[in-house]
């Protein structure tokens, strides 16, 4: 803030994100902002003049969680200013503006310039900003989030053109768009020079990186793969028909890209696939599980799931039970289908009751405890490598393996960050961390 502030005293920020690692990854660029216009972030227990809010909107229960925390901020610092931004603020700008305290909605393109909007509204020049029709969203806004972890998040990609019948996120963050790779090997860059050993590659639909370019999310990894001193790259989440055989075998021969795969499936049953309007049928998807685990065997693979959409039988949703159970994957990431206003799928008959969504997201969650339970289980007694983080304050390390395996160790901090073999003794109660001592 400069000397002729019009402010007594300076203020502070605090932030609060909720969805995806997109939202996050563009909070801590926001928060960046902030604390360049002299604005930082508020220490514990600190009260914030300032409260910015990144909003998901994936789910009706989405929208609720927002609203409930909104009403909680204002609740519990009613002299602050609430700015929204995010794809609840995107999608109903009119909702959200009505919630108590909210000074500033602001749409997902203009999450950079939210501090501007806040220095306006303690000015008393406050203009609400226009929050733009998503298919006008056509600049890529870079970020990178700095967690207090070991790892960060990469944008690489924002929006989507797929539009896939049940999916809001398309008409929130609109068109497919991405980044260059020189901007995006440059943050990768200073992600090392800061001392960061991990990456995620973050975005939307991550596998259109390039799209209406001559270059692709494969030249992507290639170049960031190059980049010395990052010693690990996740690929966050890729649209199975987007995941080509070269990605497959770029990775299965790369030191730095880790054997891990989060690919979203959504549906075991090819009826389901076609009404969801996704870009792939079983087979395709079998056959990229299959070229995976051929080519890494280790590879840790999750998988997204929506239960109990718009279509899903009985019948349908038998046939995708057996088919997911028959696949050779690590984890599911089970979701209940949520009706969105303004979707395609609203069109679709045969509507899944609560109660049976709850008998078949607790039949897939069971499903995926005993895949990932085996998975986890074929690794006790073998050495692999883990990037040590820190937990909570006081408790020892933990961490992940090469191949997204968590680990609870009895290292002291000093290991923080740091890459070591650990030998991996036994698998925990919840079936899922395995306890691990350092090789020397
Ligand atoms: S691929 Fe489908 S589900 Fe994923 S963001 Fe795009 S429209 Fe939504």
């Amino acid at each position: 803030m400069t000397d002729d502030s019009v402010f007594t005293k300076p203020l502070k920020a605090q932030y609060h994100t909720f969805g995806c690692k997109l939202n996050f990854a563009e909070t801590a660029s926001v928060a960046d902002t902030f604390a360049k216009a002299g604005i930082p972030s508020v220490a514990d227990g600190e009260a914030p003049d300032i409260i910015v809010v990144n909003s998901c909107s994936v789910t009706a229960e989405a929208d609720r969680k927002c609203r409930s925390a909104i009403r909680s901020f204002n609740r519990r610092y009613p002299e602050a200013l609430i700015l929204v931004t995010g794809c609840y603020a995107q999608l109903k700008p009119e909702e959200v503006s009505a919630l108590p305290g909210v000074g500033v909605v602001a749409g997902v393109n203009d999450k950079l310039a939210l501090v501007n909007h806040a220095l306006a509204w303690f000015e008393g020049r406050q203009q609400a900003p226009a929050v733009p029709a998503a298919k006008e969203l056509r600049d890529f806004m870079p970020s990178c989030s700095r967690g207090d972890r070991t790892r960060y998040f990469l944008k690489v990609q924002d929006g989507c053109d797929y539009w896939c019948t049940y999916c809001t996120i398309p008409a929130a963050r609109g068109r497919s768009r991405s980044g260059t790779i020189e901007q995006i090997v440059d943050q990768a860059k200073a992600v090392a020079d800061s001392g960061g050993k991990e990456i995620v590659i973050t975005g939307v639909n991550i596998g259109d990186f390039g799209h209406g370019r001559d270059d692709n999310f494969e030249d992507l990894c290639r170049a960031l793969d190059r980049v010395e001193g990052i010693e690990r790259y996740r690929i966050s989440s890729i649209e199975p028909n987007l995941l080509t055989d070269s990605i497959i075998d770029f990775v299965a021969g790369s030191q730095r890209f880790m054997p891990h795969f989060h690919i979203p499936l959504q549906s075991g049953n090819d009826e389901v696939l076609a009404l969801m309007r996704r870009r792939y049928d079983t087979a395709l998807f079998a056959s990229k599980i299959e070229r995976i685990r051929r080519v890494i065997p280790d590879a840790f693979i999750g998988v997204d799931l929506i239960v109990g959409a718009r279509g899903e039988t009985e019948e349908r949703y038998r046939a995708s039970h057996d088919f997911i159970a028959g696949l050779d994957i690590s984890h599911l990431h089970v979701f209940a289908y949520s009706e969105r206003p303004g979707t395609r799928a609203l069109q679709i008959e045969h509507v899944v009751s609560q109660h049976e969504k709850h008998v078949r997201s607790a039949e897939m969650i069971a499903l995926s405890a005993a895949k990932h339970a085996a998975f986890a289980s074929r690794f006790v007694g073998t050495t692999r490598p883990v990037l040590l983080e820190h937990s909570r304050d006081g408790h020892p390390l933990g961490g992940y393996t090469d191949n997204y395996l968590r680990v609870a160790t009895e290292l002291t901090p000093e290991y923080d960050n740091t890459l070591r073999p650990m030998k991996l003794v036994s698998l925990c109660d919840d079936g899922e961390t395995l306890t691990a001592i350092p090789v020397l």
